[in-house]
């Protein structure tokens, strides 16, 4: 076991799906002075970060940054749109989708869970865990809502718990079908500023995001992004709302000043990432996420290992989830590697406990740190006596070289 007194050599390799490791750069950003929250100079950095965040959620909407994690932006977002009593409709890809719906039952709300329930062999216990938000199972829900009861759809865009996109754009197309009134909730804690992602043009009506993902951030604040239509329904909503409330937020907002203490220090950290990001253009950024997962993905189908996405239209840019063979624990292998090699992989959460594990591909990363990481789960897994098709990392090797050898090509 490793003590915190006996940190070994080198850099420990984070590749759990968030939080994600943080560049030095914004480390060494966030190392500055706090100030004073309520003077001039924090007002112009406020003013600046609710500017520059804009276009990472491509929206033109207010972003709203909250001192809290992920958690707390859902909580925000629900109890400023809804009222005691209301039901939603809750799509439950994977672990996360089934926490908010539980938060939804604590603040007071009826949510129903719509998922997929067909056949699946490697897990039959969670056959929705496996593939994307469908579509069309909220537009025939919705149509038999004849009084317009429901008053929300939330889903979530990449279900950190398993490796899956859902399509938000069919989503939105789904309700429009139906000719529904409901609000479109979405979860993007993980997908932000890895995969794209299009408040604005996708007709969501508030955003729920956090930093510890694509925004190579720690964990400690999370957003809410607001529609017209959500603005409006938050002056009738009647959950109970104090910290979370956005109209507060909102005005103070305008001078780039918060009601309470916001974390300066992190916030420092938010502007260098906000510049790296831009710096890089957010196409390339969602491009290396998609090379590094399709990396991925060709080692764990060289191993012979199932993939726990099993839809190739939606498989996350972020983060893959490998289901282990009958009777091996995954926590163990996971354990193993991280006692052997210094390195941490995302447990399987929820349902899935021992089935699978993640390894996150995402942020402050790259093709040679993933090959490492690969090294060590095809170490890790041989050494708890998995047996192994091939070579992944030879395979990730080999797909990594060909897109460094097409981009030469092109020059
Ligand atoms: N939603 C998703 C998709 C997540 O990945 C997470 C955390 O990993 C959460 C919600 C909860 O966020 P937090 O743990 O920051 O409160």
């Amino acid at each position: 076991m490793l003590q915190l007194d006996q940190h070994p050599t080198g850099r420990h390799f984070l590749q759990i799906p968030g939080p994600s490791p943080v560049p030095d750069r914004i480390l060494r950003a966030m190392s500055l002075p706090t100030i004073d929250h309520r003077g001039p100079e924090f007002g112009a950095l406020g003013r600046q970060l609710l500017a520059d965040i804009k276009p990472i959620f491509k929206t033109r909407q207010p972003v709203l940054i909250y001192p809290a994690s992920g958690t707390g932006a859902w909580e925000a977002a629900l109890a400023n749109t809804l009222s005691p009593g209301d039901e939603v409709l809750m799509y439950e890809t994977g672990h996360f989708a089934a926490l908010w719906a539980k938060l939804a039952v604590r603040l007071g709300l009826k949510p129903e869970i719509l998922a997929w329930a067909g056949e699946d062999e490697h897990l039959p216990q969670a056959p929705s865990w496996r593939r994307g938000v469908q579509a069309e199972l909220i537009e025939a829900r919705l149509k038999k809502d004849v009084d317009k009861k429901i008053k929300a759809v939330c889903v979530v865009h990449n279900e950190t718990s398993t490796g899956v996109t859902s399509d938000i754009a069919a989503v939105r197309r789904a309700i429009d079908a139906a000719g529904h009134p409901a609000l479109l909730l979405v979860d993007t804690i993980s997908g932000l500023a890895s995969a794209d992602y299009r408040h604005d043009e996708w007709g969501v009506d508030v955003t729920v995001s956090g930093s510890q993902k694509g925004l190579m951030l720690p964990p400690g604040i999370s957003f809410n992004v607001p529609s017209a239509r959500a603005l409006e329904a938050a002056r009738s909503a009647k959950l109970p709302k104090a910290y979370w409330a956005w109209d507060e937020m909102l005005e103070m907002n305008k001078d780039g000043y918060w009601p309470s203490t916001p974390n300066t220090n992190l916030l420092y950290g938010l502007h260098e990432a906000l510049e790296m990001l831009a710096a890089e253009g957010l196409d390339a950024v969602f491009a290396r996420h998609q090379r590094w997962g399709a990396g991925v993905r060709a080692a764990v189908t060289a191993w012979g290992l199932p993939i726990q996405c099993a839809d190739s239209a939606v498989y996350s840019p972020v983060l893959t989830g490998v289901i282990m063979p009958a009777g091996v624990d995954a926590d163990a292998v996971r354990r193993l590697i991280y006692e052997r090699f210094d390195m941490s992989l995302g447990t399987g959460l929820g349902k899935l406990k021992g089935r699978m594990f993640r390894i996150g591909h995402l942020g402050d990363s790259n093709d040679l740190t993933l090959l490492a990481t690969l090294a060590g789960c095809e170490m890790g897994l041989k050494l708890a006596g998995v047996r192994l098709a091939g070579s992944g990392v030879q395979a990730a090797m080999d797909y990594f070289a060909a897109h460094a050898a097409a981009a030469l090509k092109r020059g």
